[in-house]
Protein backbone atom coordinates (compact mmCIF):
# COMPACT_ATOMS: atom_id res chain seq x y z
CA UNK A 1 0.00 0.00 0.00
CA UNK A 2 1.29 3.53 -1.15
CA UNK A 3 1.04 6.13 2.03
CA UNK A 4 -1.54 8.20 -0.04
CA UNK A 5 -4.01 4.86 0.00
CA UNK A 6 -3.37 4.47 4.00
CA UNK A 7 -5.71 6.97 6.64
CA UNK A 8 -5.08 7.89 9.94
CA UNK A 9 -8.21 9.28 12.32
CA UNK A 10 -7.04 11.63 14.77
CA UNK A 11 -9.03 12.48 17.72
CA UNK A 12 -8.35 15.90 19.17
CA UNK A 13 -8.11 19.67 17.57
CA UNK A 14 -5.69 21.06 20.10
CA UNK A 15 -2.19 21.40 19.34
CA UNK A 16 -1.63 17.75 19.53
CA UNK A 17 -3.87 16.69 17.26
CA UNK A 18 -2.94 19.55 15.37
CA UNK A 19 0.80 18.22 14.84
CA UNK A 20 0.22 14.36 14.60
CA UNK A 21 -2.04 15.14 11.12
CA UNK A 22 0.50 17.73 9.75
CA UNK A 23 3.27 15.41 10.53
CA UNK A 24 1.23 12.94 8.87
CA UNK A 25 -0.03 14.65 5.98
CA UNK A 26 3.03 15.66 5.34
CA UNK A 27 4.32 12.05 4.24
CA UNK A 28 1.20 11.68 1.83
CA UNK A 29 -0.91 9.89 4.71
CA UNK A 30 -4.80 11.16 4.43
CA UNK A 31 -5.88 11.82 8.22
CA UNK A 32 -9.32 12.68 9.69
CA UNK A 33 -9.52 14.94 12.16
CA UNK A 34 -12.01 15.37 14.71
CA UNK A 35 -12.29 17.75 16.83
CA UNK A 36 -15.53 17.61 19.95
CA UNK A 37 -15.80 21.45 19.82
CA UNK A 38 -16.68 24.23 16.93
CA UNK A 39 -13.00 25.27 16.57
CA UNK A 40 -9.42 23.76 16.32
CA UNK A 41 -6.39 24.82 18.56
CA UNK A 42 -7.81 23.22 21.71
CA UNK A 43 -6.83 25.57 25.37
CA UNK A 44 -3.78 27.36 23.77
CA UNK A 45 -5.65 29.02 20.55
CA UNK A 46 -6.45 31.33 23.52
CA UNK A 47 -3.16 32.40 24.76
CA UNK A 48 -1.85 35.77 23.88
CA UNK A 49 1.49 36.63 23.02
CA UNK A 50 3.78 36.90 26.13
CA UNK A 51 6.61 38.90 24.62
CA UNK A 52 7.86 41.85 26.69
CA UNK A 53 10.86 43.60 25.33
CA UNK A 54 11.96 40.07 23.74
CA UNK A 55 9.84 37.08 22.90
CA UNK A 56 9.50 34.95 25.95
CA UNK A 57 9.33 31.35 24.04
CA UNK A 58 5.88 30.96 25.25
CA UNK A 59 4.99 29.11 22.46
CA UNK A 60 1.46 30.47 21.61
CA UNK A 61 2.52 31.67 17.79
CA UNK A 62 3.54 28.03 17.54
CA UNK A 63 -0.02 27.23 17.94
CA UNK A 64 -1.75 30.09 14.93
CA UNK A 65 1.49 28.17 12.85
CA UNK A 66 0.18 25.00 12.71
CA UNK A 67 -3.59 26.18 12.74
CA UNK A 68 -2.75 27.52 9.58
CA UNK A 69 -0.66 24.73 7.81
CA UNK A 70 -3.60 22.04 8.79
CA UNK A 71 -6.82 24.25 7.44
CA UNK A 72 -4.58 24.84 4.26
CA UNK A 73 -3.72 21.14 3.91
CA UNK A 74 -6.23 19.14 1.82
CA UNK A 75 -5.15 15.52 2.87
CA UNK A 76 -6.23 16.43 6.45
CA UNK A 77 -10.08 16.45 6.15
CA UNK A 78 -11.66 18.17 9.78
CA UNK A 79 -14.62 17.20 11.60
CA UNK A 80 -15.89 19.74 14.32
CA UNK A 81 -18.71 19.26 16.91
CA UNK A 82 -17.99 15.84 16.62
CA UNK A 83 -17.08 12.79 18.39
CA UNK A 84 -16.16 9.43 18.65
CA UNK A 85 -19.06 6.86 19.34
CA UNK A 86 -17.74 3.22 18.19
CA UNK A 87 -14.83 1.37 17.03
CA UNK A 88 -13.98 -1.86 15.24
CA UNK A 89 -10.69 -3.43 14.97
CA UNK A 90 -11.18 -5.81 11.79
CA UNK A 91 -7.49 -7.34 10.20
CA UNK A 92 -5.06 -4.38 9.84
CA UNK A 93 -7.42 -1.25 9.68
CA UNK A 94 -10.29 0.20 11.98
CA UNK A 95 -13.62 1.01 11.31
CA UNK A 96 -14.78 4.17 13.23
CA UNK A 97 -18.16 5.41 13.75
CA UNK A 98 -18.16 8.88 14.22
CA UNK A 99 -21.18 11.13 15.84
CA UNK A 100 -22.15 14.99 15.22
CA UNK A 101 -23.21 16.76 18.47
CA UNK A 102 -26.69 16.25 19.69
CA UNK A 103 -25.86 19.28 22.32
CA UNK A 104 -25.13 22.91 20.98
CA UNK A 105 -21.59 22.98 22.83
CA UNK A 106 -20.85 26.09 24.38
CA UNK A 107 -18.52 28.26 22.79
CA UNK A 108 -17.06 29.73 25.61
CA UNK A 109 -13.81 30.56 23.62
CA UNK A 110 -15.56 32.20 20.69
CA UNK A 111 -17.57 35.46 19.98
CA UNK A 112 -19.81 35.70 17.56
CA UNK A 113 -19.50 38.67 14.76
CA UNK A 114 -21.90 41.30 14.51
CA UNK A 115 -23.89 39.38 11.67
CA UNK A 116 -24.70 36.77 14.53
CA UNK A 117 -22.94 33.62 11.61
CA UNK A 118 -19.53 32.85 11.36
CA UNK A 119 -17.36 33.13 14.44
CA UNK A 120 -14.29 34.35 15.15
CA UNK A 121 -11.40 33.05 16.90
CA UNK A 122 -9.50 34.13 20.08
CA UNK A 123 -6.28 33.72 18.36
CA UNK A 124 -3.62 36.20 17.68
CA UNK A 125 -4.99 37.64 14.84
CA UNK A 126 -8.97 36.62 15.05
CA UNK A 127 -8.68 34.70 11.93
CA UNK A 128 -12.04 33.08 11.34
CA UNK A 129 -10.38 30.22 9.41
CA UNK A 130 -10.87 27.76 11.87
CA UNK A 131 -14.62 28.26 13.83
CA UNK A 132 -17.73 27.27 11.67
CA UNK A 133 -21.09 28.40 11.86
CA UNK A 134 -22.85 26.63 14.17
CA UNK A 135 -24.32 23.82 12.29
CA UNK A 136 -27.87 22.38 13.74
CA UNK A 137 -29.22 20.18 10.43
CA UNK A 138 -26.27 17.80 11.75
CA UNK A 139 -27.16 17.05 15.24
CA UNK A 140 -26.87 13.64 16.23
CA UNK A 141 -25.96 12.25 12.42
CA UNK A 142 -23.47 9.28 12.37
CA UNK A 143 -20.53 7.96 9.98
CA UNK A 144 -18.63 5.62 9.26
CA UNK A 145 -14.47 6.09 8.23
CA UNK A 146 -12.56 3.01 7.63
CA UNK A 147 -8.89 4.12 8.83
CA UNK A 148 -5.37 2.30 9.21
CA UNK A 149 -4.61 3.88 12.57
CA UNK A 150 -6.00 6.06 15.14
CA UNK A 151 -4.39 8.63 17.42
CA UNK A 152 -5.92 9.88 20.52
CA UNK A 153 -5.22 13.51 21.13
CA UNK A 154 -7.86 14.58 23.30
CA UNK A 155 -5.64 17.29 26.23
CA UNK A 156 -6.52 18.03 29.44
CA UNK A 157 -8.82 20.04 31.40
CA UNK A 158 -7.76 23.01 33.25
CA UNK A 159 -8.69 22.31 37.16
CA UNK A 160 -12.02 23.56 38.16
CA UNK A 161 -11.15 26.44 40.28
CA UNK A 162 -14.79 26.08 41.88
CA UNK A 163 -13.47 22.94 43.70
CA UNK A 164 -11.36 25.50 45.86
CA UNK A 165 -14.04 27.00 47.44
CA UNK A 166 -11.87 28.93 50.09
CA UNK A 167 -10.33 30.80 47.26
CA UNK A 168 -14.02 32.41 46.32
CA UNK A 169 -13.47 31.71 42.32
CA UNK A 170 -16.92 33.15 40.83
CA UNK A 171 -18.04 34.53 44.22
CA UNK A 172 -15.54 37.60 44.40
CA UNK A 173 -15.11 39.23 40.58
CA UNK A 174 -11.62 40.03 40.71
CA UNK A 175 -10.25 35.91 41.54
CA UNK A 176 -9.75 34.93 38.23
CA UNK A 177 -7.69 32.10 36.25
CA UNK A 178 -4.82 32.68 33.86
CA UNK A 179 -7.17 31.87 31.15
CA UNK A 180 -9.56 35.01 31.97
CA UNK A 181 -6.50 36.97 32.59
CA UNK A 182 -5.77 35.74 28.96
CA UNK A 183 -9.43 36.67 27.89
CA UNK A 184 -9.14 39.94 29.62
CA UNK A 185 -6.22 41.16 28.17
CA UNK A 186 -7.43 40.35 24.59
CA UNK A 187 -10.82 41.74 25.04
CA UNK A 188 -9.41 44.69 27.21
CA UNK A 189 -6.46 45.29 24.79
CA UNK A 190 -4.82 45.84 28.47
CA UNK A 191 -4.81 44.34 31.90
CA UNK A 192 -8.30 45.99 33.85
CA UNK A 193 -10.12 44.19 37.01
CA UNK A 194 -13.28 42.64 35.55
CA UNK A 195 -15.38 44.84 38.85
CA UNK A 196 -14.44 47.88 37.53
CA UNK A 197 -12.40 48.09 34.33
CA UNK A 198 -9.71 49.77 36.23
CA UNK A 199 -6.32 49.31 36.30
CA UNK A 200 -5.22 46.80 39.31
CA UNK A 201 -2.57 48.14 41.57
CA UNK A 202 -1.57 44.92 43.32
CA UNK A 203 -1.70 41.75 41.88
CA UNK A 204 -1.13 38.36 43.24
CA UNK A 205 -0.40 35.29 41.47
CA UNK A 206 -1.39 31.47 43.59
CA UNK A 207 0.36 28.78 41.97
CA UNK A 208 -0.85 25.19 42.19
CA UNK A 209 -4.40 25.61 42.35
CA UNK A 210 -5.35 21.76 42.08
CA UNK A 211 -1.99 20.62 41.75
CA UNK A 212 -0.12 19.13 44.31
CA UNK A 213 -3.53 18.72 46.39
CA UNK A 214 -3.71 16.13 49.03
CA UNK A 215 -7.09 17.03 49.81
CA UNK A 216 -8.07 17.04 46.53
CA UNK A 217 -6.58 13.92 45.68
CA UNK A 218 -4.17 15.58 43.05
CA UNK A 219 -0.66 14.71 44.02
CA UNK A 220 1.12 15.78 40.96
CA UNK A 221 2.60 18.75 39.28
CA UNK A 222 1.19 20.12 36.56
CA UNK A 223 4.66 21.39 35.17
CA UNK A 224 3.54 23.85 32.74
CA UNK A 225 2.23 26.45 35.49
CA UNK A 226 5.29 27.79 36.85
CA UNK A 227 6.70 29.37 33.78
CA UNK A 228 3.34 29.75 32.00
CA UNK A 229 2.56 32.16 35.46
CA UNK A 230 5.91 33.81 35.47
CA UNK A 231 5.95 34.33 31.92
CA UNK A 232 2.40 35.83 32.11
CA UNK A 233 3.19 37.87 35.13
CA UNK A 234 6.22 39.17 33.26
CA UNK A 235 4.38 40.15 30.59
CA UNK A 236 1.59 42.07 33.03
CA UNK A 237 4.34 43.88 34.34
CA UNK A 238 6.37 45.00 31.16
CA UNK A 239 3.24 46.62 30.46
CA UNK A 240 2.17 47.60 33.42
CA UNK A 241 5.28 48.98 35.00
CA UNK A 242 3.50 50.35 38.05
CA UNK A 243 2.32 47.46 39.13
CA UNK A 244 3.31 45.73 42.28
CA UNK A 245 3.12 41.80 41.08
CA UNK A 246 3.60 39.04 43.97
CA UNK A 247 3.87 35.15 43.35
CA UNK A 248 2.79 32.81 45.74
CA UNK A 249 4.24 29.49 45.09
CA UNK A 250 5.69 26.50 47.03
CA UNK A 251 8.48 25.74 44.76
CA UNK A 252 9.24 26.79 41.58
CA UNK A 253 9.19 24.01 38.53
CA UNK A 254 10.63 24.05 35.40
CA UNK A 255 13.26 21.69 33.82
CA UNK A 256 13.63 24.06 30.50
CA UNK A 257 17.58 24.55 29.96
CA UNK A 258 17.11 28.27 29.44
CA UNK A 259 14.53 28.34 32.37
CA UNK A 260 17.46 29.33 35.64
CA UNK A 261 18.81 32.70 33.23
CA UNK A 262 14.53 33.59 32.74
CA UNK A 263 14.29 32.99 36.22
CA UNK A 264 16.55 35.14 37.92
CA UNK A 265 15.81 38.21 35.22
CA UNK A 266 12.25 37.95 36.66
CA UNK A 267 12.54 37.61 40.00
CA UNK A 268 14.15 41.47 39.59
CA UNK A 269 10.72 42.70 38.83
CA UNK A 270 8.17 40.12 40.60
CA UNK A 271 8.55 39.35 44.19
CA UNK A 272 8.02 35.75 45.14
CA UNK A 273 6.57 34.55 48.91
CA UNK A 274 6.93 30.92 49.29
CA UNK A 275 3.58 29.86 51.24
CA UNK A 276 0.28 29.38 49.29
CA UNK A 277 -2.54 31.70 50.65
CA UNK A 278 -5.31 29.41 52.80
CA UNK A 279 -8.08 31.61 51.68
CA UNK A 280 -9.25 34.68 50.25
CA UNK A 281 -11.73 37.44 51.56
CA UNK A 282 -13.71 40.26 49.96
CA UNK A 283 -12.73 43.84 51.28
CA UNK A 284 -13.95 47.11 50.57
CA UNK A 285 -13.74 48.17 46.50
CA UNK A 286 -13.75 44.52 45.58
CA UNK A 287 -10.17 44.37 46.59
CA UNK A 288 -9.25 41.11 48.32
CA UNK A 289 -7.16 40.07 51.29
CA UNK A 290 -4.82 36.64 50.92
CA UNK A 291 -4.82 34.71 54.70
CA UNK A 292 -1.70 32.62 54.50
CA UNK A 293 1.04 31.90 56.86
CA UNK A 294 4.07 34.07 56.82
CA UNK A 295 7.00 32.28 54.58
CA UNK A 296 9.87 32.72 57.51
CA UNK A 297 7.96 32.93 60.89
CA UNK A 298 5.07 30.64 60.14
CA UNK A 299 2.26 32.76 62.09
CA UNK A 300 -0.59 33.79 59.86
CA UNK A 301 -0.34 36.84 58.06
CA UNK A 302 -2.46 38.66 55.13
CA UNK A 303 -2.00 41.32 52.73
CA UNK A 304 -4.61 42.58 50.38
CA UNK A 305 -4.78 43.02 46.35
CA UNK A 306 -6.78 44.00 43.61
CA UNK A 307 -6.82 41.24 41.50
CA UNK A 308 -5.76 37.50 42.24
CA UNK A 309 -4.52 35.34 39.07
CA UNK A 310 -5.34 31.77 40.53
CA UNK A 311 -2.62 28.96 38.41
CA UNK A 312 -5.03 26.21 37.95
CA UNK A 313 -3.41 22.96 37.11
CA UNK A 314 -3.87 20.12 34.51
CA UNK A 315 -6.57 17.54 34.61
CA UNK A 316 -7.01 14.49 32.98
CA UNK A 317 -9.63 15.45 29.66
CA UNK A 318 -13.03 15.39 30.53
CA UNK A 319 -13.29 12.42 28.25
CA UNK A 320 -10.66 10.05 29.10
CA UNK A 321 -12.99 7.37 31.04
CA UNK A 322 -15.50 7.57 27.52
CA UNK A 323 -12.75 7.07 25.31
CA UNK A 324 -11.14 4.39 27.31
CA UNK A 325 -14.11 2.03 27.56
CA UNK A 326 -14.51 2.40 23.11
CA UNK A 327 -10.82 2.37 22.28
CA UNK A 328 -9.15 -0.12 25.47
CA UNK A 329 -6.72 2.39 25.82
CA UNK A 330 -5.48 1.61 29.84
CA UNK A 331 -5.80 4.81 32.26
CA UNK A 332 -3.10 5.46 34.74
CA UNK A 333 -3.95 5.81 38.43
CA UNK A 334 -4.18 9.59 38.18
CA UNK A 335 -6.62 9.33 35.41
CA UNK A 336 -4.60 10.27 32.24
CA UNK A 337 -3.95 7.86 29.41
CA UNK A 338 -0.92 5.41 30.20
CA UNK A 339 -0.12 4.34 26.88
CA UNK A 340 2.79 5.87 24.95
CA UNK A 341 2.36 2.89 21.72
CA UNK A 342 0.24 0.37 20.32
CA UNK A 343 1.63 -2.84 17.97
CA UNK A 344 -2.14 -2.86 17.58
CA UNK A 345 -2.19 0.89 15.44
CA UNK A 346 -3.93 3.15 17.90
CA UNK A 347 -1.51 5.59 19.53
CA UNK A 348 -1.74 8.44 22.18
CA UNK A 349 -0.39 12.09 21.64
CA UNK A 350 0.26 15.13 24.00
CA UNK A 351 -1.04 16.36 27.19
CA UNK A 352 -4.29 12.89 27.13
CA UNK A 353 -0.68 11.24 28.68
CA UNK A 354 -0.08 14.06 31.31
CA UNK A 355 0.82 17.46 31.65
CA UNK A 356 3.24 19.25 29.02
CA UNK A 357 3.87 22.64 27.92
CA UNK A 358 3.45 23.63 23.72
CA UNK A 359 6.52 23.22 22.55
CA UNK A 360 6.74 19.62 24.84
CA UNK A 361 3.36 18.43 23.47
CA UNK A 362 4.13 19.31 19.94
CA UNK A 363 7.68 17.22 20.36
CA UNK A 364 5.48 14.37 21.73
CA UNK A 365 2.86 14.43 19.07
CA UNK A 366 5.35 14.65 16.01
CA UNK A 367 6.89 11.24 17.78
CA UNK A 368 3.54 9.74 18.25
CA UNK A 369 3.01 10.54 14.40
CA UNK A 370 6.13 9.26 13.58
CA UNK A 371 5.37 6.11 15.14
CA UNK A 372 2.20 5.63 13.70
CA UNK A 373 4.03 5.66 10.45
CA UNK A 374 6.43 3.27 11.61
CA UNK A 375 3.19 0.88 12.33
CA UNK A 376 2.06 1.34 8.65
CA UNK A 377 5.59 0.94 7.13
CA UNK A 378 5.68 4.40 6.03
CA UNK A 379 9.24 4.70 8.04
CA UNK A 380 11.49 2.35 9.06
S1 LIG B 1 3.58 34.25 21.13
FE1 LIG B 1 5.16 33.62 22.62
S2 LIG B 1 6.68 32.54 21.35
FE2 LIG B 1 5.44 33.80 19.97
S3 LIG B 1 6.47 35.78 19.78
FE3 LIG B 1 5.01 35.98 21.48
S4 LIG B 1 6.22 35.45 23.31
FE4 LIG B 1 7.36 34.69 21.55
S1 LIG C 1 4.24 23.76 37.78
FE1 LIG C 1 4.49 25.06 39.59
S2 LIG C 1 2.40 25.87 39.95
FE2 LIG C 1 2.19 24.12 38.61
S3 LIG C 1 1.77 22.42 39.98
FE3 LIG C 1 3.99 22.42 39.59
S4 LIG C 1 4.87 23.61 41.25
FE4 LIG C 1 2.67 24.04 41.21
Amino acid sequence: MNSQSQKVLVLGGGIAGLTAAWELSRQNISVELVEKSCFLGGHSIGFTCKATDRCQQCGACSVEEMLKNVVNEPLINVHLKTELKGLNKADSSYKITLQKSDIDLPVAQITQRANGKAAKGFSKHNNPLYVTESDKNNMGSQCEVDVDALIVATGYSPFDPNRKSTYGYGKWANVITGLDLENIIRENGALVRPSDGQKPAKVAFIQCVGSRDERLGNLWCSEVCCPYAMRMAGSVKHDNPDAQITMFYIDIQNTAKEFPVFYEKIKQNIRFVRTIPVDIYPLENNCLELRHMAEDEGAPSSESFDLVVLSVGIMPGKDTGKISEITAIPINQDGFFDSTSSDLGCFVAGTAKGPGSIATTMADAGKTAFEAMRYLGVMK
